[in-house]
């Protein structure tokens, strides 16, 4: 078999057993399989090797295989897999650290996805209010619970077209009646909404920065307002910080901004490609939190705080809270930004840069978007065919173009250096 039958023939056999070949959406459509990971590489199953801006879509924060996660995860393996009885291993450790570094943080609780973790605010929410309706940004992906799983749908943006239409097929209808979407950074439509249905509001959902299609902060003042008509209306404040939590500060991005939501759902970062999330929030909305009277909201899962999802975060968390690791990730950002802004505009080609962090996107339009519809409005072909001159060179990136990138904390200088490069290149033949 020649080397690129290999790959070709890895994904004809998993679309005979799996749909699509693949168990999530966008991991359909490559023509690469990945087997090896290290550091701030992947390689693929013809042996090429590509510096990883994808990082399995956040999880992977410190670098690939790290050691100091492996041996902690090995030795919970080697001393207690799991019991299901009681606190679990490194429970009350991990829970501490987010605790003492995350701003809405009195306690906190564990599940397995970011999905179960929004899921899991909403009831929480419902539970403490009695009400009804969730409201959410227009664009923002909260996972596939049913609660949430409306009005980020690719569909149709024409100008007349409902916010709110479903992400999928097969969600339940109330869950849509049920959820109110604004525009991101329509300071106007979110006063509006508060005013139409405030008092039926029990949540309203945010990502404190939007990495849903790409890289859009909120504009001046617009956290703010939606922390004050969430406070005049009794209706709780939930910060998404699934993507940015632990990446762009330990204490997630409300200890940046300064602005605190009632409950935190995080996931992803926390534990270095393992599968831990959770709901962080004040005392008195997590002890809703209770299990088959009728009365509270369950938290229930085999998996939830598992030991070695637990020593996973523990060590995570530990390197997360030194010194270097977070500034590391800042620097590199920095420079690749700046780097990538000299490229198109030596390049001349229409595009630009945003980014937070370790984050960063480049969309293919004039302007930074300030919303989805926005963020959507790119030229995609360009994007095609920078992508594919990327993945040529050897750097992978998501591959659709409003995708946000990221390098996790083992990248050196010169793997940017290198991206800068490639992404030159890539950009001069469009
Ligand atoms: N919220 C946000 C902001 C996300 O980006 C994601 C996943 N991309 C989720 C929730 C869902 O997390 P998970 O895939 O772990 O269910």
């Amino acid at each position: 078999m020649n080397k690129s039958d290999i790959q070709a023939q890895a994904i004809a056999r998993a679309q005979q057993f799996v749909p699509r070949g693949v168990s999530s959406g966008h991991r359909v459509g490559w023509t690469q399989v990945f087997d090896r990971t290290a550091g701030s590489y992947v390689w693929d199953m013809e042996g090429n090797r590509y510096i990883d801006y994808l990082n399995a879509w956040g999880p992977i924060v410190l670098g690939h295989c790290d050691e100091r996660v492996s041996e902690a995860v090995s030795r919970a393996i080697r001393t207690c897999d799991v019991t299901g009885v009681g606190p679990q291993l490194y429970e009350a450790d991990v829970a501490e650290i987010v605790c003492g570094a995350m701003p809405s943080a009195d306690k906190v609780a564990f599940c397995s996805s970011g999905t179960d973790a929004t899921m899991h605010a909403a009831h929480i929410a419902r539970a403490a209010t009695g009400r009804r309706k969730l409201l959410k940004f227009h664009g923002s992906y909260h996972g596939w619970n049913d609660q949430l799983a409306v009005g980020s749908s690719r569909v149709d943006f024409s100008p007349d077209a409902p916010l709110n239409t479903p992400n999928g097929a097969g969600l339940h209808p109330g869950s849509v009646a049920d959820v109110v979407v604004v525009e991101w950074n329509d300071h106007a439509g979110l006063k509006a909404a508060f005013a139409e249905f405030g008092p039926e509001l029990a949540a309203a959902f945010s990502e404190p920065y939007v990495h849903s299609y790409g890289c859009v902060p909120a504009e001046p003042g617009f956290l703010e307002l939606l922390r004050d008509l969430c406070t005049a209306e009794g209706t709780i404040l939930v910060f998404d910080e699934v993507k940015t939590g632990f990446r762009a500060a330990l204490g997630g991005y409300q200890s940046v901004i300064g602005v605190t939501p009632d409950l935190t759902a995080f996931g992803k970062a926390i534990a270095n490609g393992f599968s831990v999330a959770g709901i962080a929030g004040i005392e008195s909305l997590m002890g809703h939190l209770g299990a088959y009277d009728g009365k509270k909201a369950t938290l229930d899962g085999t998996y939830n705080a598992s030991p070695y999802g637990m020593a996973a975060s523990l060590a995570t968390l530990r390197v997360l809270g030194d010194d270097e690791t977070i500034p590391h990730l800042y620097a590199m950002g920095e420079r690749l930004r700046a780097g990538l802004r000299e490229a198109i505009a030596a390049a001349g080609v229409p595009a630009c840069v945003a980014g937070l962090g370790s984050e960063y996107v480049v969309y293919f339009r004039e302007q930074l978007p300030k919303n989805f519809k926005e963020a959507m409005d790119v030229d995609g072909d360009l994007f095609a065919r920078y992508h594919a001159g990327l993945l040529s060179r050897g750097v992978l990136e998501p591959s659709f173009p409003t995708g946000d990138r990221r390098m996790n904390a083992a990248v050196t200088a010169e793997d940017i250096d290198y991206t800068i490069e490639a992404a030159t290149a890539s950009l001069a033949e469009l």
